[in-house]
């Protein structure tokens, strides 16, 4: 089984997995988007599991013992 997933870079992953397990075992770039700014980003690369994930809202942050959780783009 194979499939193509969108990029939050706009660039299209192919994924291929495994007919017996469904684990994706090759992940690469199959169409680079003009607005890409990933350099690695070529035609044919590998893409890492984490380039899959959306970019994070929020960071949690701890500075001296105290825990807060700072939203990120957003203005105070
Ligand atoms: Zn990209």
């Amino acid at each position: 089984m194979s499939y193509t997933l969108p990029l939050p870079c706009g660039c299209t992953a192919y994924v291929s997995c495994s007919p017996d397990t469904g684990v994706a075992h090759t992940r690469v770039i199959e169409c680079r988007h003009a607005a890409c700014r990933v350099r690695s980003h070529v035609r044919g690369t590998k893409v890492f599991l984490w380039e899959l994930l959306p970019a994070p809202r929020s960071v949690v942050v701890q500075v001296a013992g105290v825990t807060r959780t700072l939203r990120l783009g957003a203005t105070p």
